[in-house]
């Protein structure tokens, strides 16, 4: 039927819904009606009727385009605009950015676009808010002595800190210092501070700028920083690598290349993991760069989260600095992307789609013509391995920045030794001895165990059972209070007075656990303040903060903590650190558990002697002679990669070759492993049938931990030279699940790595 072009001028949407159980993997076109014309866009949100009940239904803007492809009769109109061109821009890249997820990574566009674009919830006043100190600085201090006093910590610590500011935004209190709005409540009360607001998001306060806070870059800094800047000006390479050794400086090198790119009019993304993302780190920003920046961090809400973008979007802010969320930032023309700490685990989204924040990045700065800064001190050996290659420029920061900080020295003690003298407790002599004498010095000790919980498992001396979850693969853990619980799915039990299997009464624990270690500290040394950091003592909302910033006050001794504690924290009356069993981590069935041991050691023993005093670190460890171990106690990163690049030349993994792995979860565990046979299987005839002699299959195989949750888990790898095969076999892999009933109680995801 011929088009009628009665309404030559009319414009059309193409529109993704925002439906997400429903397989509409494909867009729709609707009538811009004349009255949104100006002010739809792509990447707009907007409402449309929907389906045969015409349901009010949100989506999105996909594409803009004159040509109508349905019969005109059945077109219908756009009905209302949740974010128009004035409030966000750049998003038409931001929906090739979605494009480019759905495509990589396996998800539904619907999935992307929601990773990428903000959507406001509820239309609210924006509002902006300060805290500022309204009474002098003699009365403050007088009060802020009264807080310390009655340990109420919390005044104490907002005090201080308007104390150094004057002026805070709101959200940095809240979000950062951790201060309850009951507290807040109090102090404005009692007349010391005011809260400001202004229902226009323009900000009132200025963070006092410090100018001398502008360090002088030393000559390896200047070095990197003149590097890097010119690479980027000659458009040689996008992506720079800058690899220093903790505390050599990288944060100073950030600054000074993100000055350089806001100078040029243009913005800036931080990536920061959340974990890492301090009061301290913040506020050195804000003392540079003053108010042009805005946080995001998991206490945001959704609403919260979306004023920041529009705020970005509409040149407010230069500076984005965030944990992986940050990066889908609208700014309106993006300069540079920092990723600190690339090597972090937790850049990898744990949700559909499952991107890696670093080639998202990456991809972001092609479509922008923006560059990207990734920085570690233990590279991964993907981006270590790029830098080598060329594809990324390389910068090295080799020496501590500040003037008196020095490396640590660190001695491995071998525990085979202290079982073979007697030693069964967890402090080797070495150990113990340091710690008396840290004490002594009245300097702070941070002790590490890889691992959380009080006792491992529990199992029966007389027929070997060992307490499991029932919906897990795994063992139960015990803690305090008599108490059973599975780290995986949050199944908790009592412990039991007798073995489940044959009644005995002989169930002891194995292994060791936080909770553990604190009682054996507490008992070796009866004087010593003891703070205790894992998933328990952490889970009430401030855990956290509170416990960092009571030892960062000197009102602990020895901080005893997992991986939690070991992650950019500065500390610097902590002279000591202690790795109580550096092997736990190398025992775990992944391809990188030497790297992600040898990244935990390093990151320890960064902690140790930050400030002017020396530091000392105690490296315990079953396995000595591990090079994951001894490269990390000399500090040799290089050495451990030339190791550890050999044995991923061995295995064909990443980053020597490209790996896809499908992962796949079913209730049932004979409907999964069917499944995963006709997987492997059409694997096989695509890999045969394309002539793909370099492609490798692994597996079908359970995963490490096999049942999660009363979900069986298995997975199948596919190795490959070229990304190319891999998409391939990607797409055929889908189509085929999406058309067999075979696959219709399972859940599927893919991770690609190294692509
Ligand atoms: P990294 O991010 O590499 O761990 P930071 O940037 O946090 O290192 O710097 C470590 C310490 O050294 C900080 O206290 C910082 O203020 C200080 N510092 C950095 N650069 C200099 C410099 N050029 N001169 C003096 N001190 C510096
Ligand atoms: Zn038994
Ligand atoms: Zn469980």
């Amino acid at each position: 039927m011929p088009l009628r072009h009665s309404k030559m001028t009319d414009v059309f949407a193409d529109i993704i819904i925002d439906i997400s159980h429903e397989k509409l993997d494909h867009t729709f076109q609707y009538r811009i009606p004349e009255q949104f014309r100006e002010k739809i866009c792509t990447g707009s949100v907007v409402v449309v009727p929907f389906g045969k009940g015409n349901r009010p239904t949100k989506g999105y803007v996909v594409g803009i385009s004159e040509t109508l492809k349905l019969d005109a009769g059945r077109i219908k109109d756009i009905s209302e605009i949740l974010t128009d061109t004035e409030s966000l821009n750049g998003e038409d890249r931001l929906v090739t950015l979605a494009a480019w997820m759905r495509e990589t990574y396996g998800s539904t566009m619907i999935q992307a676009l929601r990773t990428v674009i903000p959507v406001k919830k509820k239309v609210q006043k924006r509002i902006s808010r300060t805290v500022s100190l309204i009474v002098d600085q003699e009365e403050a201090l007088d009060r802020l002595n009264i807080f310390r006093k009655k340990h109420q910590n919390a005044r104490e610590r907002l005090m201080l800190a308007l104390l150094e500011e004057g002026e805070l935004p709101y959200e940095l209190v809240i979000g950062k210092l951790h201060i309850s709005t009951a507290t807040l409540k109090y102090l404005e009360q009692e007349q010391l501070i005011h809260i400001h607001t202004e229902t226009e998001y323009r900000r009132a306060f200025q963070v006092a700028r410090h100018p001398d806070i502008r360090r002088t870059l030393n000559a390896e800094q200047r070095e990197a920083v003149e590097g890097i800047w010119q690479q980027w000006k000659e458009r040689q390479k996008r992506t720079a690598l800058l690899f220093g050794i903790t505390g050599s400086g990288k944060t100073e090198v950030y600054m000074e290349l993100i000055d350089r790119t806001i100078r040029e009019g243009r913005q800036a993304i931080v990536l920061i993991p959340e974990i890492a993302l301090t009061y301290q780190t913040v506020m050195r920003f804000y003392r540079r760069f003053g108010d042009r920046i805005s946080i995001i961090h998991s206490r945001l809400s959704a609403g919260e989260r979306y004023d920041q973008f529009v705020r970005a979007a509409a040149g407010e802010i230069d500076i984005m600095i965030g944990p992986r969320s940050a990066l889908f930032t609208p700014f309106p023309h993006l300069g540079l992307i920092v990723m600190d700490e690339e090597h972090e685990s937790s850049y990898q989204s744990e949700t559909m789609p499952r991107y890696h924040a670093r080639e998202a990045a990456i991809r972001r700065a092609e479509l922008e013509n923006a560059s990207v800064l990734l920085g570690s001190a233990t590279p991964s050996l993907e981006s270590y391995s790029r830098a080598l290659s060329g594809e990324y420029g390389l910068y090295r920061l080799t020496m501590r920045a500040a003037a008196q900080s020095h490396l640590p020295s660190v001695e491995i003690v071998d525990l085979r030794e202290e079982l073979r003298k007697g030693n069964r407790t967890i402090l080797s002599d070495t150990l113990r001895e340091n710690l008396t004498e840290t004490l002594e010095r009245k300097q702070q000790a941070m002790l590490f165990l890889n691992r959380r919980g009080y006792a491992g498992f529990l199992s029966c001396r007389s027929c070997g059972q060992v307490i499991t979850c029932p919906h897990c693969d795994v063992s139960l853990s015990v803690h305090r209070g008599s108490r059973m619980v599975c780290h995986y799915c949050g199944y908790e039990q009592p412990r039991p007075k007798s073995c489940p299997n044959c009644g005995s009464e002989f169930l002891s624990g194995f292994g060791i656990g936080t909770q553990q270690v604190e009682d054996t500290v507490k008992n070796l040394f009866p004087e010593a303040k003891v703070l205790r950091m894992d998933m328990d003592t952490t889970r009430e909302k401030d855990g956290h903060e509170k416990i960092l910033s009571a030892f960062s006050n000197h009102e602990a001794d020895i901080l005893i903590g997992t991986q939690m504690i070991v992650k950019g924290h500065d500390f610097p009356a902590v002279t000591l650190v202690g790795v109580l069993a550096a092997d736990l981590s190398l025992h775990t069935p992944d391809y990188r558990a030497a790297e992600r041991t040898f990244q935990l050691l390093t990151q320890a023993a960064g902690r140790a002697g930050r400030g002017e005093l020396a530091g000392k670190v105690v490296i315990q460890t079953y396995d000595p002679e591990h090079y994951a171990v001894t490269t990390a106690a000399v500090q040799d990163y290089e050495a451990f990669y030339r190791e550890e690049i050999s044995y991923r030349l061995l295995g064909n993994y990443p980053p020597v070759r490209r790996m896809l792995s499908v992962h796949v979860s079913c209730p049932e565990e004979d409907y999964l492993n069917h499944a995963m046979e006709y997987l492997a299987a059409f694997a096989a005839r695509v890999k045969e049938q394309k002539q793909m002699q370099e492609v490798a299959i692994f597996g079908p195989a359970p995963e490490s931990i096999a049942k999660i949750a009363d979900q069986y888990r298995m997975v199948l790898y596919i190795k490959a030279e070229k990304k190319q095969e891999l998409s391939v076999i990607k797409q055929l892999l889908e189509k085929y699940i999406e058309i067999n009933r075979g696959f219709e109680r399972v859940n599927v995801t893919y991770d690609l790595h190294q692509m």
